[in-house]
C-alpha cells in the first residue's frame, strides 16, 4: 500500500465510523497523531466532537497548541475535561504534588484522577470513540486493531491510524500544514504531563520518554488499558 492509498483508506475508515455511529468523539491528547485525525476530521467535515483532557500538569507547549485549535479549526466542536478538583486536592494533600515518582501505584492513582476519571466523563453516553494510537508506538500496542469493543468504557473504540508509521504522521503534518506541539521538534515523540515526559535519544522506543523510571509493561496511563483498582 503506498502513501496515498493508506491515506485514502484512513479517510474511508473515518467516513465509515460516521456512517455507522454518527457524531462520535475523538480523543485529542494534542500529540502528532491526534492532530492528524483532528485535521482529517475537519477536512472531511465530519461532525465528530473533539475532546482534550487537561490534567493540570501539561507542558506549556501543549497549552500553546490547545490555544491555537479554535482559530485553526473554527468549525470544530472542542471540549476540555478537567480533574475533579475536590478529589484531586484531597489526594495531593495526602500524598504530595509529585507522588507519582514514588511508585507505580501512586503514579497510576495520579493518572486515574487526572486522566481516567475525566475520560470516563468525556465518554459517558457515547457510542464510540476514536484515538490516534499506532501499533508501532510501543510493545504494549503492537497488536492494536483498527476497531474493537472497549470493555472498560462500554463502547466501540476506533484506531484509524493503527497501521501508520511515524514517517506517515509527519509527512501528513508537513503536507497539510497541521499545527503541532513544539516539543516534537525537541525529540519528544510522545507527550504527556510535563513531570512524566522527557526527550528520547536516537533509536530509543517511541514511548521511552514516558514514565521512564518504570518497566515497559506498566507504561500506560489507564486511558487505553485496564488498571486494577483497589
Ligand atoms: S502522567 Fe504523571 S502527572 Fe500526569 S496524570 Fe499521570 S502520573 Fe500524574
Amino acid at each position: 500500500m503506498n502513501d496515498e492509498q493508506r491515506l485514502e483508506a484512513t479517510r474511508d475508515r473515518l467516513q465509515d465510523i460516521h456512517a455507522r455511529y454518527g457524531a462520535v468523539v475523538l480523543a485529542n491528547s494534542l500529540g502528532a497523531e491526534d492532530m492528524v485525525l483532528t485535521d482529517l476530521t475537519a477536512r472531511l467535515g465530519l461532525p465528530f466532537g473533539v475532546f482534550c483532557l487537561d490534567t493540570g500538569r501539561l507542558p506549556s507547549e501543549t497549552y500553546d497548541l490547545l490555544d491555537r485549535l479554535p482559530e485553526h479549526y473554527p468549525a470544530l466542536t472542542l471540549s476540555v475535561y478537567y480533574p475533579d478538583a475536590e478529589a484531586l486536592a484531597a489526594w495531593v494533600g495526602q500524598h504530595g504534588v509529585n507522588a507519582f515518582y514514588r511508585g507505580v501505584e501512586l503514579r497510576q492513582a495520579c493518572c486515574h484522577l487526572r486522566k481516567v476519571e475525566p475520560l470516563a466523563r468525556a465518554l459517558a453516553g457515547q457510542q464510540a470513540w476514536i484515538t490516534g494510537m499506532r501499533r508501532e508506538q510501543s510493545s504494549t500496542r503492537s497488536e492494536l486493531p483498527f476497531e474493537a469493543f472497549d470493555d472498560d468504557h462500554g463502547l466501540m473504540k476506533f484506531n484509524p491510524l493503527a497501521d501508520w508509521q511515524e514517517a506517515d504522521v509527519w509527512r501528513y503534518i508537513r503536507e497539510h500544514q497541521v499545527p503541532y506541539n513544539a516539543l516534537h521538534d525537541k525529540h519528544y515523540p510522545s507527550i504527556g504531563c510535563a513531570p512524566c515526559t522527557r526527550a528520547i535519544a536516537v533509536g530509543e522506543d517511541l514511548r521511552a520518554g514516558r514514565w521512564w523510571w518504570e518497566n515497559p509493561e506498566t507504561k500506560e496511563c489507564g486511558l487505553h488499558v485496564r488498571i486494577p483498582q483497589g
